[in-house]
């Protein structure tokens, strides 16, 4: 790596002014010169309006890795947070988690204990496992010994390892795809604000990941103040946050934009870098949880008129981030941020309609329910339908008996039926669609689907249904409960997510 890489092995500053002639001592004294730029520090504080002194500051080290170490697959899909709780002991050497003691290529000590409570530490853990839930990473607190994992220390101060004063983590830092059994800190400078410490931890072993600062609030690699949950973003976000005073980049790079804080990406020169898409790559996808879609309004078989609204509601395990709406396939609307409540087109031919809501987690992970409306009258009949395939139902024309992924075909999930609907009797599985009795085409009845509604299921004799109170009717009908299949976004995402 050239000096200048090397030197910019920076080092970040708690608070932005008083403490930075002191960080670029460690940063010249861990690499022998520094650029010019680096030490001509003003020490004048910051400008007023830059957010440079919002956070604690962090620092990044270089770390010289064999690179046929670092570009074989990963080596371990394990990240432990060491809650130094009766201290941590550092040994100097090339990083290793998996050593006893860990060795560290920034310093060596002891590192006091975690001085807060098990609820602000069981926050971090089940923040960082939120945090690192889009990948196929365990956080785990057990010790993997000497088991390849990356590794967090959690506890202490920086200058037990012989670190300045005021440094909010470190992380050893390189170019390559990762750092074998790297291991970083998070000192215990960040009180008892679990989500800061998350946040910290988060940035740290993934500068372990070749990730720079970035400028976006919400992500955890910035050094701007956010309130919330910091998460890993899905989008080429832009490189900064870090810049100093004079306007450069802890690697000594002019930095740009209106405030100042914008610079190339450390690692490969590009303006941007995409993080979920980075430690993706590293560990693959972790199976992710599909927001829950419900289309409340309008309800299915409903007739509208162009120009209805379309409430939304939608749930997710960790946040919710935006959802679009479709007729007929036709994206209509996007909506970032609740309440999702859309407007349909001005005008819509007369005819059945399928309204699709797709909503999306923060990390992108799409989960969907649909619909079908009818604009008019209606069908009377399948011959209203204008194909052979449809069958008319309750005034819509649905994809009928027969046909692919029609009325009653066999189906495995829900994206096997056009109605998204595969209907589960113990075991026997068929693609269904919303009904009340006496609506269904010959050879189906509408049958009870256990949520306050019907389902044409085939062969179903509606005259009996209601007989018995459970088990099988005297005329051989089911009549227990069925359950819906509606996992369509699950089952398309780990299709579509899941590698070898
Ligand atoms: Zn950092």
């Amino acid at each position: 790596m050239n000096l200048r890489s090397a030197v910019a092995a920076t080092v970040n500053r708690r608070d932005g002014g008083h403490t930075r002639q002191l960080a670029w001592a460690i940063a010249m004294a861990s690499w022998i010169a520094a650029p010019a730029t680096a030490a001509a520090d003003p020490g004048s504080g910051d400008p007023p309006g830059t957010p440079l002194a919002l956070r604690p500051r962090t620092a990044m080290m270089w770390e010289p890795i064999v690179s046929a170490t670092a570009l074989a697959q990963v080596n371990t899909h394990k990240i432990y947070l060491n809650r130094c709780a009766g201290g941590c002991t550092v040994a100097q050497g090339a990083t290793n988690s998996t050593t006893d003691p860990a060795h560290s290529s920034l310093g060596h000590g002891v590192l006091s204990p975690f001085s807060h409570g098990d609820a602000t530490w069981n926050t971090v853990v089940a923040c960082m496992q939120e945090v690192y839930a889009p990948f196929n990473v365990e956080i785990t607190e057990t010790d993997p010994g000497a088991e390849p994992h990356f590794e967090i220390m959690i506890g202490g101060m920086p200058q037990q390892i012989g670190l300045g004063a005021n440094l909010g983590g470190v992380s050893p830092f390189s170019c390559m795809p990762y750092i074998p059994n790297s291991l970083v800190f998070v000192f215990d400078v960040w009180g008892d604000d679990a989500e800061e410490i998350c946040a910290t931890a988060a940035q740290e072993i993934a500068h372990s990941f070749a990730l720079d600062h970035a400028i976006e609030p919400s992500d955890p690699m910035t050094y701007f103040k956010y309130k919330g949950r910091r998460r890993y973003m899905n989008a080429q976000i832009q490189c900064g946050s870090d810049c100093d005073d004079n306007h450069r980049s802890p690697l000594g790079v002019a930095c740009t934009g209106a405030d100042f804080q914008s610079h190339p990406c450390a690692c490969g020169g590009a303006q941007t870098q995409n993080d979920v898409q980075v430690i993706s790559t590293l560990f693959g996808d972790g199976v992710a949880t599909p927001p829950a879609v419900t289309i409340v309004t309008p309800h299915i078989g409903d007739t509208v008129t162009p120009g209805f609204n379309v409430t939304a509601e939608i749930d997710d395990d960790v946040a919710v981030a935006s959802a679009d709406l479709r007729i007929d396939g036709d994206l209509i609307q996007h909506i970032a941020g609740g309440p999702y409540v859309f407007t349909g087109p001005a005008t819509l031919a007369d005819g059945t309609h399928t309204l699709e809501v797709t909503g999306y987690d923060n990390a992108g992970t799409p989960g969907r329910a649909r619909v079908q409306v009818v604009v008019g009258a209606g069908c009377k009949s399948g011959d209203d339908c204008g194909d052979d395939a449809s069958t008319c139902l309750a005034g819509r024309c649905v994809a009928g008996p027969g046909t692919p992924g029609g009325l009653g075909a066999a189906c495995i999930t829900a994206t096997d039926c056009k109605s998204w609907q595969c209907a589960n009797d113990d075991g026997a599985k068929y693609c269904v669609e919303a009904c009340k009795p006496g609506q269904c085409p010959s050879n189906f009845g509408c049958r009870d689907d256990g949520q306050g509604g019907g389902v044409c299921w085939p062969g179903f004799n509606e005259g009996f249904s209601g007989c018995a109170a459970s088990g099988t009717g005297s005329d051989g009908n089911p009549v227990g409960s069925i359950a819906l299949g509606l996992g369509f976004a699950a089952a398309v995402w780990r299709r579509r997510r899941r590698r070898s």
